[in-house]
């Protein structure tokens, strides 16, 4: 059983139960079109009551449970769909490393470049996998800058589903060489991600099929929470900051709903700010946290291409979490993303992608203009593998 009670429209507040498919708020979403942030995007509410009682039950057999290892029984709680449904590729419950090399500071690094496909996306692909099995989806459909892509082609594969990829042709090699190894159809696009975006929403139109376009169905959402659950399980306490690398601001909001689903429960009180790492051209987001108005990032160029992006899809719900979790957004340059980079994988050994080191230059960027407090507990997601593109790493040389 689940204690998945159904879908709330973040927008709306319109509620809409399990059963048929359903991406985005039949009303809201009316006069959506492809090249505009989604409207209407759901998300699953819970039985949290119930989910507190199980968790305190459990807590009393289990006293130890926050130690890590014990997290599969919380996300468990707060997931939607039966276990039986899971594919059998173990995703997630990546560790999370303490380091004072970096600043001299204690920080908390999330490692998600140690998931099946060396992406933080596998934990939206597993969900979404899962879904099209319960639906009967024999295929399932996404855009993709590269790391969503090369996910649903490993998670699809290792449950006998077809994945169907539109990808931008410049995408780093390594991340098409994984969509083709792992036996995905890839239709290559002449153009931007964005462009990618739309091509696999028409796609899913015309074809009996899943769409995994990020934030465009709830589990995309949902899947990415799990992190958020794990570092609350992992931690003794919640951290003050967490900081996510940001291009459409689906990582970020996912891990928002860990939170304000564990507040909701009445497991936390206060949910940690969220600080949105952006490359500097591609900074829809913190424009939009500034100035309150939506407007695309002029012309997106950067060296972290999981994070380029013009048209973020899930910019409003983004801001929103950025506002109700007392966070900011940072634009950090190519240049202090390339030696974070050098500088992670120097000082704590991890070689992550350029998107995820763009996490330690917004918070050193933090750090210098005073806007996080001292002694403060701070988390950054390292979403993806260095070994994607080592294109980048050449560059910086
Ligand atoms: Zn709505």
């Amino acid at each position: 059983m689940t204690y998945f009670t159904g879908y709330r429209c973040t927008q709306c507040g319109a509620k809409y139960p399990l059963g048929e498919l359903i991406y985005l708020c039949p009303s809201c979403s009316r006069d959506y079109h492809a090249g505009m942030p989604l409207k209407g995007i759901l998300e699953c509410e819970y039985d949290y009551p119930a989910i507190k009682r199980e968790w305190e039950e459990f807590l009393i057999a289990l006293p130890h449970a926050h130690e890590y290892g014990k997290m599969e029984e919380l996300c468990r709680l707060f997931g939607p769909l039966e276990k039986e449904l899971y594919p059998n590729l173990p995703v997630g419950k990546t560790p999370l490393v303490s380091t004072q090399s970096l600043s001299g500071e204690m920080l908390y690094l999330k490692f998600d470049g140690v998931n099946p496909s060396g992406s933080f996306k596998d934990r939206a692909s597993y969900l979404m996998v899962a879904e099209a099995k319960r639906l009967g989806f024999r295929e399932i459909v996404a855009a993709s800058t590269g790391n969503a892509a090369s996910s649903l082609a490993a998670i699809c594969a290792s449950a006998g589903i077809k994945a169907v990829i539109f990808a931008p042709a410049s995408a780093p090699q390594a991340k098409l060489v994984q969509i083709r190894i792992h036996g995905a159809e890839l239709h290559t696009v002449d153009g931007t991600y964005d462009d990618a975006f739309a091509a696999a929403l028409d796609y899913s139109k015309t074809h009996e099929c899943l769409n995994r376009n990020t934030a465009y169905h709830a589990f995309t959402i949902e899947g990415k929470k799990t992190a958020g659950l794990e570092l609350f399980a992992q931690m003794p306490l919640p951290p003050d900051y967490i900081f996510v690398p940001t291009g459409d601001g689906v990582i970020l909001s996912g891990i928002a709903k860990a939170f304000r689903d564990l507040r909701q429960a009445g497991l936390l009180e206060n949910v940690p700010a969220l600080v949105a790492a952006q490359a500097e051209t591609s900074d829809a987001i913190t424009s939009y946290w500034e100035s309150g108005n939506y407007m695309d990032a002029a012309r997106p160029h950067t060296v972290a291409d999981s994070i380029s992006v013009k048209t973020p899809s899930a910019a409003h719900l983004a801001v929103q979490e950025l506002r109700d979790s007392g966070g900011m957004a940072i634009r950090v340059s190519d240049a202090e993303i390339l030696s974070a980079q050098k500088m992670l994988a120097q000082r704590s050994g991890i070689f992550c992608e350029p998107s995820s080191a763009a996490t330690l230059a917004a918070y050193f960027n933090c750090r210098e203009q005073g806007k996080i407090k001292d002694q403060a507990s701070v988390v950054l997601m390292l979403t993806g593998h260095g070994l994607k593109d080592i294109q980048a790493v050449k560059f910086a040389e």
